[in-house]
């Protein structure tokens, strides 16, 4: 007999986790199929955000940063360090434990939420005056009928045509995360998000790093000034990184791989290395879902087809995080899913991708939320900014690191702020304090005139923020 639900959401990624607490807190009977599957077969709930994506590549950068200061900074504190090493079976083992804790936690929220979890492979079935029939296929196969479905399938790394992922020698994300020992040579396609944080990873427990690069800019999609002062970084450590390539050939051999390229000037280079990290951007997932069953419509790239509330073309059926249009970042996916259970039960959230913010999380960290000065120029907007370095910070002169700065752009009339970027120290955990003030339609001034504890990073922004109006008091 099938179980009936008044929500199924299918796939448990962050997306897919909140959706279903969300609505499971607002008074449906709840259901979510996740089909990731742990080493012993068991299930894995967190999707790619918890397998293998922000808490994994986080345990690993925590790790491998640890390492980098133990070998490189702390005796500039005064601290010796003899015998330093690195044991990257156990580093690994911390990471999966990691992983494993999060894994945990989700399914104790699930328990303590009374949402029945599913593991196995969700697909549409049919739909009828009773609602939408969803089979799950795995250990223990099943039959759901829900009033209402969330697809959260997420999204898959994509492979470069002719270069499949072995994950031995070609990898993706997943392979990276988990290389057995430090290769001597890394090459990483795809100087984005990805291929610099785990490009960083394993620079900085040793390996020898290239990256290469199709776009003609370093991070295109960051103020220029802020994607500036962080190539001079990652280049400084040691990253190689070469813009504007072109690949013509990826050979996989014995515990190596060749790559053929064009660089910027057309010259044809080879590139080898022990391995290949892939990081040129990840692909919708609706493997398996039997979209077409029902007529769910995808577009074009094969992402579903939603509007901005997440609807679907069909009545009932809800889609969103990687799976759909927009950033492909876990708090987005987490912001829709609970908005999408808020507007089944008849409210109505709204999501503001302009107040999405978006961090890498090398070293310097990189955030920024809002609108870029480049942006801000081709949109023919009139804008003011303000810069601030932590080169003039007290508590990062205090930490020993320095590098990068604060920027925060405002209306030239209103002074509402616009955006705020951010390269530096913490950068991550600052950018909080910009998105508030962003909802809040803040002004520069605002910024400015909160109180902020001394010493702190934060007084970076804050004098960022007064420098808007050429007022900084400590430069
Ligand atoms: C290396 C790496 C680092 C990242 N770091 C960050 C970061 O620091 N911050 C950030 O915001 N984002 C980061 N991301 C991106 C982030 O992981 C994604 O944006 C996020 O996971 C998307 O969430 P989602 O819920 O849409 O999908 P996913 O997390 O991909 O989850 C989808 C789930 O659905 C399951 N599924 C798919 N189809 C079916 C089906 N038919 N039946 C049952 N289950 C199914 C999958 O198994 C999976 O568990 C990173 C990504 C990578 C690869």
């Amino acid at each position: 007999m099938s179980k009936e639900f008044d929500v199924v959401v299918i796939g448990s990624g962050p997306g897919g986790q909140i959706a279903a607490i969300r609505a499971a807190q607002l008074g449906f009977n709840t259901a979510c199929i996740d089909e990731w599957k742990n080493e012993k077969g068991g299930p894995a709930p967190g999707g790619t955000c918890t397998n293998v994506g922000c808490i994994p590549s986080k345990a690993l950068l925590q790790s491998s940063e640890h390492y980098e200061q133990a070998g490189h900074h702390f005796a500039d504190h005064g601290i010796g360090v003899a015998g330093l090493s690195v044991d990257i079976a156990k580093m690994l083992a911390r990471k999966a434990s990691v992983v494993k804790q999060n894994n945990d936690g989700i399914l104790y929220l699930y328990r303590k939420n009374k949402i029945t979890f599913f593991h196995g492979r969700g697909s549409f079935v049919k739909a009828d005056d009773k609602g939408y029939e969803i089979a799950v296929a795995g250990d223990k196969p099943d039959t759901l009928i829900a009033k209402h479905v969330i697809v959260a399938t997420g999204s898959n790394p994509r492979a470069l045509p002719g270069a499949a992922f072995d994950e031995e020698t070609i990898l993706s994300n997943d392979g990276a995360l988990r290389i057995p020992a430090v290769p001597k040579t890394l090459g990483v396609i795809g100087s984005g998000v990805i291929g610099l944080e785990l490009g960083s990873v394993w620079r900085r427990l040793g390996a020898e790093v290239t990256i290469l690069e199709a776009l003609p800019a370093f991070l295109g999609s960051v103020d220029e000034q802020v994607a500036k002062e962080a190539h001079k970084a990652l280049t400084k450590q040691g990253l190689k990184i070469h813009l504007g390539v072109k690949i013509s050939e990826v050979k996989a051999g014995k515990g190596a791989v060749a790559v053929a390229y064009a660089d910027a000037a057309g010259k044809e280079q080879k590139l080898e290395v022990d391995r290949l990290i892939v990081s040129i951007g990840r692909v919708p997932n609706t493997i398996g879902l039997n979209a077409e069953a029902v007529g769910l419509k995808l577009d074009e790239r094969g992402f579903i087809a939603v509007d901005g509330d997440c609807k679907t073309n069909l009545p009932n059926v809800w889609a969103i995080g990687d799976v759909v249009r927009g950033p492909m970042l876990a708090h987005k996916a987490e912001e829709e899913g609970s908005a999408v259970a808020e507007r089944i039960a008849g409210q109505h959230p709204h999501v503001d991708f302009n107040t999405v913010p978006s961090v890498i999380y090398t070293s310097p960290e990189i955030a920024s939320v809002g609108q870029t000065e480049q942006q801000l120029k081709a949109s023919g907007r009139a804008y003011k900014a303000g810069t601030f370095p932590f080169m003039a910070n007290g508590r990062a002169r205090a930490l020993g690191d320095t590098t990068g700065l604060a920027k925060v752009i405002a209306d030239a009339k209103t002074d509402e702020v616009l955006g705020v970027h951010i390269v530096g120290p913490g950068a991550s955990e600052l950018i909080a304090e910009a998105v508030m003030a962003m909802e809040f339609k803040a002004s520069s001034e605002d910024i400015g005139r909160i109180c902020h504890a001394h010493p702190t990073l934060s007084e970076a922004t804050k004098e960022a923020a007064l420098a808007v109006e050429k007022r900084a008091l400590n430069f």
